[in-house]
């Protein structure tokens, strides 16, 4: 019988733990599908990753880690990848946002042959103001820029193991969940879900850390920015030309070019360009710099007990220290 494993990142969720693996299991066991639920508590400062070791003593098909410290929800999903054994494999929000309903039918897609489905969300939910103009003016822009349609698509998805194998080899740090299983390619449904109130807690999502999000994803997927720079280059080139014949038509016909006003004009817009210029190269840089260092993901505390000893090992080797702790 296929497996089906369940990946759900937490970060001072406490009080949704128990209530998202009750409501989990009673569907899937209803809907006679074998499963496994995974865990990750993102460095919470609450009591998640108790909680998380309570649902598994009374559920030995749940299983979860810990992070050292907030490492985001790109790593959390990633560490979970890590410790799933399912034939297919489920990421959601441990918040109950995600609506469990649909999972029956991504495990049907599933079996018909498709190898990813894509969570599309209907309305966003209650969102402020802000949040709502910002995601979607940054969803437009990812779009364009990874050309694939990102609107409406979210960290709901269901994976092939075959997909999260490639996944899991990809190298680098930097990641963005969402945006590479449309980069992977493969066989793809979609199934469509309405974005439900949060149960508990609020959500982690500053607009700092939205921008922080926006910016570091949308240039980890592409290089256009860089070009910008180019087509900036080619922009004051172009205008240069034009005041060049001018100031020598000028100049030959005797009336000097109209004084200071022209200098400072062309100062100010060249160094705004340099500088934005530089800013762009600059972020790449620093993009380059943290790939390089070729840091871990993220770094395991503890984990519960029922957690192969393979995975354990391959953490073991990935951070270089030992995950379980001697006392
Ligand atoms: N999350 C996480 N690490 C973080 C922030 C969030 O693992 O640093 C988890 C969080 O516990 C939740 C999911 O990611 O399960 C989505 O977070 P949240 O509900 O805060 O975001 P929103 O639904 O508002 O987009
Ligand atoms: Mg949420």
């Amino acid at each position: 019988m296929a497996l089906l494993s369940i990946v759900l990142p937490a970060y001072n969720e406490e009080q949704n733990i128990a209530i998202t693996a009750d409501r989990l299991s009673s569907l899937l066991e209803q809907n006679n599908i074998d499963y496994e639920l995974v865990f990750i508590s993102d460095g919470s400062s609450d009591n998640t990753f108790e909680q998380i070791v309570n649902a598994a003593a009374e559920n030995p098909r749940i299983k979860g880690a810990e992070f050292s410290r907030n490492f985001g929800k790109e790593a959390g999903i990633f560490a979970g990848l890590e410790l799933t054994e399912g034939d297919a494999v489920i990421v959601m929000d441990c918040d109950l946002q995600h609506p469990p309903e649909v999972i029956p039918e991504m495990w049907r897609l599933w079996r018909n042959g498709a190898e990813v489905v894509e969570g599309i969300k209907i309305g966003r939910g209650r969102e402020g103001l802000l949040h709502k103009a910002f995601a979607g003016l940054f969803y437009k822009i990812m779009s364009a820029f990874i050309k694939m349609d990102m609107n409406s698509s979210s960290d709901y998805k269901l994976l092939d193991r075959k997909v999260v194998r490639v996944l899991l080899e990809l190298p680098e740090r930097n990641t963005f969940f969402r945006a590479l299983t449309f980069w992977a390619g493969f066989r793809t449904e979609s199934v469509y879900y309405e974005v439900q109130e949060r149960q508990y807690g609020r959500s982690k999502w500053s607009f700092v850390s939205l921008m922080k999000y926006a910016i570091t994803n949308a240039t980890s997927f592409s290089t256009l920015p860089l070009q910008a720079v180019t087509i900036m280059g080619f922009v004051s080139i172009f205008f240069s030309f034009i005041l060049a014949v001018q100031t020598l038509v000028k100049y030959c016909s005797g009336t000097a070019v109209e004084g200071f006003t022209t200098v400072i004009l062309l100062i100010l817009i060249i160094g705004g360009f340099l500088m934005i210029s530089l800013g762009i190269i600059g972020h790449y840089i620093g993009r380059i710099y943290e790939e390089v260092k070729g840091r871990p993901r993220y770094i395991i505390s503890r984990t519960t007990e029922n957690v192969p000893e393979a995975v354990k090992g391959v953490w073991k080797k990935r951070q270089g220290t030992n995950i379980e702790r001697k006392t």
